[in-house]
């Protein structure tokens, strides 16, 4: 089965401008070699802490930024070479959620405004159709079709965030890419959006990239799972495996931070000491060593290739 997304040598480097002439003085390398793939109909979650180039990433590939280099496959098509009408056409495949849907719907339309507003974009039906479409979704995303008529604010944050993804499902995409959508609820709210992003997973046959920082949301979600760490993925492997035998010194690190119940669990810590570097000046070789209790000479020096060491199970670490 060939992928429905495959990203290779993603990168996107920021320019600081900087003294009164506001020449270039560096780079922030948000995004530093990113490869993988997502086969359709999965979930492929990517965890990592704030600033790591988790939503750098989600917007590469819907190219609502430009990458430095690198490509971005979908469904064989060259997304980084696509012209504007083209790229238009593949927004109808490719939406995303955002991790704030407040800010992501107009406070001066109404919910059948906002909906509607995609399939005029895209061109999609006559007004009947479309506003048959709204209240269809609405329902689909467990609202009803008298919410049509309010406004974003006559809504719970949770209510919002399903007003949010029925508005990236209006055009019937295949993939969705999710950035932190159930961060800022409640965590009861937060699973009814999970099990209703699960439910029109299987309904709709969608594919979703599921970004966030929460190593159990991502875990509820996820068939299998990235780690990264300064703009790059540093382990992937099948959720369960990542969870049970991580490879990777920062991915151990991470999952030994989150309290675990069990008071019999002892594991010894392989420790995660000091901030993260900043990524407009990130350590050579590998960019965990000035964190990672485990390195040794060459990590200081040489970049760690991200390379499978079981099937399925791909680690950028010089241990394997
Ligand atoms: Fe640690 Fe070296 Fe592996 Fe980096 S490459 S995670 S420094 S052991
Ligand atoms: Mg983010």
């Amino acid at each position: 089965q060939e992928p429905l997304l495959q990203v290779s040598d993603l990168k996107k480097y920021f320019p600081i401008k900087g003294g009164v002439l506001g020449k270039q003085v560096g780079e922030v390398k948000a995004v530093d070699g990113l490869s993988f793939f997502v086969n359709k109909g999965e979930t492929l979650g990517i965890v990592g802490e704030s600033g790591c180039g988790k939503s750098t990433t989600g917007r590469l590939i819907l190219r609502l930024l430009e990458p430095t280099e690198g490509k971005v496959l979908f469904n064989n098509q060259e997304v980084t070479t696509l012209s504007k009408s083209e790229l238009r056409k593949l927004r109808r495949e490719m939406q995303i959620i955002f991790q704030d849907p407040y800010a992501s719907l107009n406070p001066r339309h109404t919910v059948e405004k906002i909906l509607e507003e995609p399939l005029i974009v895209h061109g999609i039906g006559d007004k009947t159709e479309r506003r048959r479409r709204v209240k269809e979704m609405l329902e689909v995303v467990g609202l009803s079709s008298y919410h049509a008529k309010r406004y974003p604010h006559q809504f719970s944050g949770g209510q919002r965030q399903r007003i949010g993804i029925a508005k990236a499902l209006m055009t019937n995409p295949s993939l969705i890419i999710a950035d932190e959508p159930v961060s800022a609820l409640d965590v009861s709210i937060q699973s009814q959006v999970l099990n209703l992003m699960e439910d029109l997973q299987k309904e709709f046959g969608l594919t979703y990239i599921f970004i966030a920082h929460d190593l159990g949301v991502i875990r509820h979600i996820s068939d299998r799972v990235g780690v990264m760490y300064l703009g790059r993925i540093i382990e992937l492997a099948d959720s369960e495996k990542l969870y049970t035998k991580p490879l990777h010194p920062y991915t151990n690190a991470l999952l030994d931070a989150v309290p675990i119940p069990d008071p019999d669990y002892k594991k010894e810590s392989t420790g995660i000491s000091g901030e993260i570097p900043s990524p407009s000046n990130p350590p050579t070789g590998c960019a965990f060593h000035t964190r990672c209790g485990q390195c040794m000479d060459i990590c200081k020096t040489t970049r760690p290739e991200f390379k499978e060491v079981e099937e399925g199970h791909y680690v950028a670490c010089h241990l394997y």
